[in-house]
């Protein structure tokens, strides 16, 4: 910008190129033309020029002023932290840097020059000048008075001509002027402008580092230790305090400096008390975040510890989170379950089920019962992982538990429980009611003494718990059901009648128990009464009594007069020694349903006979399919106990329903846990009831029985005459061979009764009847159980498909039987079909189902099947004697030239007797 043209001057200034060069050459300056340059030091000359016709105007306008010119000068103050960049110098007074911050001050000075405007059209238009020149000499007449008076003594021609130059010289001074002024002007007008930016910019960026350093303080005070909210405030307040006391002292400059680090400070205490209530909310959600994952591992609420909350996400843990993977879930499968139980373990809706079944071709609804495969099917298919649940869960495990803590109990010796069997009318009930009225205290609360299906005698020797159910039906129902109750078996024979077919019977269940029998000869009051004739008798049902060289015990009583009853319960008690009965006192009570009741009064009534532990009044037990807290308890004499030990029956109030005779007891810490089994059982009873748990047949014999055992076919005969059955007896017997053994379990003469089919039932036995049929009861028991009963009236029959069925159980003869031979010729590979021997066949007939083996030197190499058999381009069924054809071997490719294939059948032949 040193060196600039004519043009561009008279453009910046704005006024006409020619005007400008009549001004250049008034001031002595040479320009040729528009295009001239001009230096620096020719503008300053113009300038020079230019100021100096202006100097003389001012002389003459403070004469007569026609313009007016006003200064003002302003002083203000900016606070700049040092850091920030330094003002612009111009018009800036640099102040003493304060520490931490500089002020500086900002000084603006304006000039303003008013013109009388009634001159304005004349300057505005120099055109015209020369026709208005006399009102505007007039109006100049006291500036240009002085030049007049120079140029007055002329008077010529020459001097018009001059005072016309001079004339247009001072327009031209004036416009010269007049544009130097709005030029000062704009120049001022930025300056102060960029000063205010400038000054703008500072405080805007001392902000900045305001809130920089106010953010690092917080920082750094919240890494320290988080203060109190309000001593902050109090510490804060205080230095604001002794601030503005020091602003107060110090200069107003410093005043103005300081201000603001108070407000600020105050600002950022507000802000940690208002950050409190944030971190606050925190630790409520970390802490409720801890109780929830303490919860599931059943633990107490997580302290209120800032330190407890682990991550600040934490407070978005209870915004949805979108799974990332699908969800597999490990499903139990019981036996079977329903639609919406299994929906249910797998989380999933119960139509997803039924969808997933759909597919698979099933229709099923929400509460049908599904059998484990096809659960675990819809489980893989839904893609979750099946397990077998275990099948006795809630039941096995707790029948584990009461095993396991009744072991951690010593065993006591126990009172025996007996279980009297006889023929009818012998006196069993007579001989129980015999002991219970003379034994049994009468109940003093009651008065009466009642009959709850057993009770037990003191003795001086001991204490007898008697079943109160007398014959074989009872024990062998109770059997039937796993109940293993009866210790000791009393035989009630009566001495004038001998051995009867119950008597037989009785002997036959008591033996298939493993229980010992104890021989109890009644009537011996009675004159024609016999025991010999009886012991004789009891020798052939192999009952051996002492007397008689055996290890039976036999007492001889009368249930009338009572003699011999102390011997009898001695008898008792002594084969308990022998037996060594045990069992723990203490711990949770273990016992059997001896019968049940529903009363109208008391709801259901059971007695239980307590096996092991002690039985308490409160305890929480179950039953079968039932359960209850035991609300109260009574002996059979009436009287309310509190407890009861090993081998005590007792009356048990409180069940949920009528548990079946033989059903266990057991204790159970919660009633929870009492419901689940009780509930699983029935469960399971509702299912057997689908399951057709089918006891043996002759037919399933042969599936039923294991390998490599010898096998054994257990028989339950009844025949109408004792001839037929003794005939029957040898005959089956003698069908015992090797491999199959023949088992008469019972025989008799009479009807099929109820006891011969729990009978059956209790050892797998079929069911014989040589002209004689089921009763009613026996017929419902073998409808239920599904057992073998077949009725014959011819022995060969019967003989015959006892031989056949047994057959069965014998192995089958197998032979084989070599039909066919090929040569192998050459082999071909194919790729479709792999090694093709090409054969032909040189004996009897190859068949294309049949068992192969590929022999090599007459040594068997290979022994498989056939892949394929061909002619040419057919597949065949077999080929003949003479005849080329190609064999594929299934999964063998190293048939050779030179092999040989054999083909052969097996055929199995039953073996008979
Ligand atoms: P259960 O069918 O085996 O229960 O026999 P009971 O106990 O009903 O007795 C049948 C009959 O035999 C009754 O009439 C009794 O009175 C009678 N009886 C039972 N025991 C004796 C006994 O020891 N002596 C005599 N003389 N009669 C008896």
């Amino acid at each position: 910008m040193s060196e600039v043209t004519v043009k561009q001057l008279a453009s910046t200034v704005g006024i006409p190129v020619e005007r400008l060069l009549t001004q250049l050459n008034e001031a002595g300056i040479s320009a040729s033309g528009a295009d001239a340059t001009l230096t620096e030091q020719e503008k300053l000359q113009l300038l020079g020029y230019l100021r100096r016709s202006h100097g003389k105007e001012e002389d003459e306008s403070a004469a007569a002023p026609s313009q007016v010119t006003l200064k003002r000068k302003s002083v203000s103050e900016l606070r700049q932290p040092t850091a920030a960049p330094r003002t612009s110098t111009t018009g800036v007074r640099p102040p003493p840097p304060p520490r931490g911050s500089k002020t500086v001050s900002v000084e603006v000075r304006r000039k303003r020059t008013y013109v009388k405007r009634a001159d304005e059209p004349a300057t505005g238009a120099p055109a015209a000048a020369p026709t208005t020149t006399a009102p505007r000499r007039s109006s100049n007449e006291p500036r240009n008075r002085p030049s007049r008076e120079r140029s007055s003594p002329s008077g010529s021609v020459f001097d018009e001509s001059r005072r016309r130059t001079e004339l247009q010289g001072l327009r031209a001074e004036q416009e010269a002027r007049r544009l130097a002024e709005v030029e000062e002007q704009d120049r001022l007008a930025r300056e102060a402008e960029v000063r205010r930016r400038e000054a703008e910019e500072a405080r805007r960026l001392a902000e900045i580092a305001a809130a920089d350093a106010r953010h690092q303080a917080e920082m750094e005070a919240a890494a320290r230790k988080p203060p109190e909210p309000e001593v902050v405030a109090q510490v804060d307040e205080k230095e604001t305090e002794e601030t503005s006391r020091r602003a107060d002292a110090a200069k107003p400059k410093k005043a103005v400096k300081k201000a603001p680090e108070p407000v600020e400070k105050e600002r950022a205490a507000k802000k940690v008390v208002r950050k409190e209530p944030v971190r606050v909310r925190e630790i409520e959600v970390a802490a409720r975040s801890d109780y929830e994952e303490v919860d599931g591992a059943g633990g107490g609420r997580g302290p209120r510890r800032r330190k407890k909350a682990p991550k600040p996400q934490l407070q978005d843990k209870h915004v949805f989170q979108r799974p990332t993977s699908p969800v597999v879930r490990e499903v139990s499968i019981p036996d079977s379950l329903s639609v919406a139980e299994l929906a249910n373990r797998m989380s999933v809706k119960g139509s997803e089920v039924i969808k997933a079944l759909f597919k698979q071709g099933m229709m099923v609804t929400i509460n049908q019962q599904l059998d484990r495969e096809t659960a675990m099917i819809v489980v893989e298919v839904l893609g979750h992982k099946a397990i077998l649940a275990d099948e006795r869960d809630a039941e096995g495990t707790l029948i584990d538990e009461v095993q396991e803590q009744e072991g951690q109990f010593t065993p006591m010796p126990r009172p025996p429980v007996v279980t009297i069997m006889g023929h009818v009318d012998h006196g069993k009930t007579s001989l129980l009611d015999y002991i219970r009225s003379t034994r049994v205290a009468s109940g003093e609360a009651g008065g009466i003494t009642q009959h709850i299906g057993a009770y037990h005698v003191e003795t001086e020797k001991g204490t007898v718990s008697f079943l109160d159910t007398p014959g074989h039906a009872a024990f062998s129902a109770m059997r039937a059901r796993g109940a293993k109750v009866t210790d000791i078996v009393v035989l009630v024979v009566a001495a004038d009648d001998g051995v009867m077919p119950q008597t037989a019977e009785a002997i036959q269940h008591a033996r298939a128990a493993g229980v010992p029998l104890i021989v109890a000869v009644n009537k011996m009051d009675k004159p024609d009464a016999n025991p010999d004739k009886v012991m004789q008798e009891l020798t052939q049902y192999q009952v051996l009594t002492e007397e008689w060289g055996g290890d039976t015990m036999l007492v001889k009583v009368s249930a009338k007069t009572g003699v011999g009853i102390d011997e009898l319960l001695d008898a008792i008690l002594l084969q308990a020694e022998v037996l060594e009965l045990t069992a723990p006192r203490d711990g949770p009570a273990r016992g059997a349903i001896v019968e049940s009741s529903l009363d109208k009064g008391r709801g259901p009534v059971a007695t239980v006979l307590v096996q092991a532990g002690t039985l308490r009044r409160g305890d929480i037990i179950v039953s079968g399919g039932e359960y209850g807290r035991v609300r109260a308890m009574f002996d059979e004499s009436g009287a309310p106990v509190e407890s009861a030990g090993p081998s005590i029956p007792v009356q048990v109030l409180g069940l949920s329903g009528t548990p079946n005779a033989g059903d266990d007891v057991m204790t159970v810490t919660d009633e929870r846990r009492a419901r689940e089994v009780a509930e699983f059982r029935s469960a399971r009873s509702r299912q057997s009831r689908f399951d057709e748990q089918r006891g043996v047949s002759l037919d399933q014999l042969f599936l039923q029985l294991k390998d490599g055992e010898q096998k054994a076919v257990n028989l339950i005969i009844k025949a109408d005459v004792q001839g037929s059955l003794e005939a029957l007896k040898d005959s089956l017997l003698k069908l015992t061979n090797d491999e199959v053994r023949v088992a008469i379990v019972a025989s008799g003469v009479g009807g099929i009764t109820e006891s011969d089919a729990n009978l059956a039932v209790t050892s797998n036995a079929i069911l014989l009847g040589f002209n004689v049929r089921a009763d009613a009861a026996a017929r419902r028991v073998v409808e239920e159980k599904g057992l073998d009963l077949r009725y014959y009236s011819i022995i060969y029959e019967l003989i015959d498909e006892v031989k056949q069925a047994i057959s069965g159980l014998l192995s089958p003869i197998v032979t084989e039987e070599i039909i066919g031979l090929a040569q192998v010729r050459d082999v071909f590979r194919s790729s479709k079909f792999g090694a093709i021997a090409g054969c032909m066949v040189v004996e009897g007939v190859i068949r294309r189902n049949s068992p192969i083996r590929v022999l090599r030197n007459n040594v068997v190499i290979y022994e498989g099947a056939l892949e394929s058999l061909r002619r040419f381009k057919d597949d065949l069924g077999e080929v003949k004697h003479g005849m080329e054809c190609g064999i594929g071997v299934k999964n063998y490719n190293d048939v050779q030239p030179g092999d040989q294939i054999e083909v052969f059948e097996r055929t199995e032949r039953a073996r008979v007797l």
